[in-house]
């Protein structure tokens, strides 16, 4: 952070995405109001008239992924201008649903979208910016919670680590005290596998998570999907929910095969 008086140097940005993560900034309203006394936001389309697009910044924030050529470059761009990057989302930090159909050529997936041939799009395989450039913090959600952007603000603001939870959306669901989806719905939940940070909040509802905060440190996949299958849980389905955003389902080959077993019957 810079020495004296001056107020540390903030940038956010938004690669190929929904804007989401920005959005949910914008909603912090009074607390933004307070982060404004202790840092100077120079470069935030989103939110701001008259932004610097080249001074150094002291911290960014990025959300989005690298969907075409331009945010590659973008994204170099604001690496060499931070000290400290953060990455905004599941989208920078795993790739979320822009990555979903990585496994499909981006033509069969323009045909599927658009349902021609289309000239204008220029993009490129979705990745996560963490892919291509050192990030030093990371935080995920669709879109990322306002407490957590806020915690990591403050910590990043006075050189300290943030306290971000570890625990997979389940243990937060048992802390509720919420009924099991799988148990007693016999759905496929996501819980075990994803990063909790959410409050359970679609179990909380009656809805099963669908692992939008992305991964726990160790997510064990075959474990969750021999669950799902032993619950009589349809392979399809336990592929369709699975893919929906951060299990890279695909990968565990045990299951695209009893998919496409089960497909041809
Ligand atoms: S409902 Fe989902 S998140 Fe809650 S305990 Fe069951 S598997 Fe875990
Ligand atoms: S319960 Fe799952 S899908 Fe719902 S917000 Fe939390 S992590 Fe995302």
């Amino acid at each position: 952070m810079p020495n004296g008086n001056d107020k540390p140097k903030v940038g956010i940005f938004g690669l190929t995405g929904c804007a989401g993560d920005q959005l949910q900034i914008l909603n912090c309203e009074d607390e933004l109001v307070r982060l404004a006394g202790r840092m100077d936001i120079v470069d935030w389309v989103m939110a701001r008239s008259g932004n610097d697009h080249t001074c150094r910044l002291d911290v960014a924030f990025v959300e989005g992924v690298v969907a075409t050529e331009r945010d590659l470059e973008t994204l170099k761009e604001i690496r060499a201008r931070a000290k400290t990057l953060v990455a905004l989302g599941t989208c920078a930090v795993w790739g979320g649903l822009p990555a979903m159909h990585n496994e499909m050529s981006r033509e069969v997936l323009q045909r599927e979208v658009y349902n021609t041939h289309v000239q204008f799009l220029d993009t490129v395989e979705a990745l996560p910016p963490t892919h291509f450039v050192p990030f030093e913090l990371s935080l995920p959600g669709c879109p990322i919670e306002r407490h957590e952007f806020l915690r990591v603000v403050n910590s990043v603001l006075s050189g300290t680590e943030p306290d971000l939870p570890r625990v997979p959306v389940c243990w937060e669901c048992k802390v509720k005290e919420n009924t099991c989806r799988v148990i007693h719905a016999q759905e496929v939940c996501c819980g075990a596998m994803t990063r909790g940070g959410c409050g359970a909040r679609c179990p909380s509802h009656g809805v099963a998570c669908s692992g939008c905060r992305g991964p726990v440190e160790e997510p064990n996949y075959d474990a969750n999907i021999t669950m799902f299958a032993g619950r009589g849980i349809s392979w399809l389905e336990i592929a369709r929910r699975m893919s929906n955003f951060s299990a890279p389902v695909w990968m565990t080959q045990g299951l695209e095969q009893e998919v496409r077993r089960e497909s041809k019957r």
